[in-house]
């Protein structure tokens, strides 16, 4: 049976690969890349040499067939993003899907993604949470934001550095004031901070001391109203 293995990527660090993913980067026959010149820098740190093919948004549902078939055809191939875990917000999941359907094994390797850095470092209930990726930019928003106001668990969203004054604003106006809110800024590279306050008190901060680099915006579960003396 074919395999296809699923391949996380470093998210800043480049320590943070398993010895496992880059045995399996160095097996296969060929690598599924986003950004062949991302991934080319990566292996070269690591000494690997592999034929990489291109599989990224833009071309996905062009080449899924063909891609299937050259797997069908080999002894493995394996699929890495730019950073982090393949399809989480990232290319990967139609692939996923069609391999699936055609009988090819999925070997999804454990490794990096922003996600569980971002939930526990916060803090805030890990129990269960929720993730919502990227919201819609416009379209959707606003009934997002509605939706997630009613969310009872934590909740984790990617987001950009120019959008986070407007999603820390779009909290204070649909959320609780006393909510907490974490914003992690830059995990594993060496900039890397955790920022934790209410919603007024983040915008002050980042109002004051715009954020660069990359961003995940993780926001408390909601407080279970007091018991009375009376329940
Ligand atoms: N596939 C990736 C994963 O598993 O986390 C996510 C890719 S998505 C295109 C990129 C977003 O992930 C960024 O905009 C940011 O919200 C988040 N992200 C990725 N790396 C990060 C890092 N080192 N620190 C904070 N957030 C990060």
């Amino acid at each position: 049976m074919s395999k296809l293995y699923v391949v996380p990527t470093p998210i800043g660090n480049l320590e943070d690969i398993t010895l496992r993913s880059l045995r399996i980067l160095k097996e296969v026959d060929f690598i599924l890349a986003e950004d062949t010149r991302t991934t080319g820098k990566l292996l070269k740190h690591y000494d690997i040499s592999k034929p990489l093919v291109a599989h990224h948004i833009h071309n996905e549902h062009k080449s899924v067939a063909r891609i299937v078939d050259q797997i069908k055809a080999s002894n493995g191939a394996a699929i890495v993003s730019d950073a982090g875990t393949p399809a989480i917000s990232d290319p990967g999941f139609l692939l996923i899907r069609t391999c699936i359907e055609n009988d090819i094994e999925i070997i999804c390797l454990p490794g990096p993604s922003a996600i569980i850095p971002a939930i526990v470092g916060s803090g805030f209930s890990c129990d269960s949470f929720v993730f919502e990726g990227f919201l819609p930019h416009k379209k959707g928003r606003q009934t997002k934001w509605k939706m997630l106001a009613e969310e009872k668990r934590s909740i984790v969203l990617y987001e950009s550095p120019h959008r986070l004054i407007k999603a820390l604003t779009e909290i204070k106006e649909y959320l609780e004031e006393e909510r907490q809110i974490c914003v992690a800024r830059e995990i594993s590279k060496i900039h890397e901070t955790y920022h934790r306050g209410t919603s007024t008190e983040l915008l002050a901060y980042f109002t004051e001391n715009p954020p660069k680099g990359e961003i995940v915006i993780v926001i408390s579960a909601k407080e279970k109203p007091k018991k009375s003396k009376h329940d």
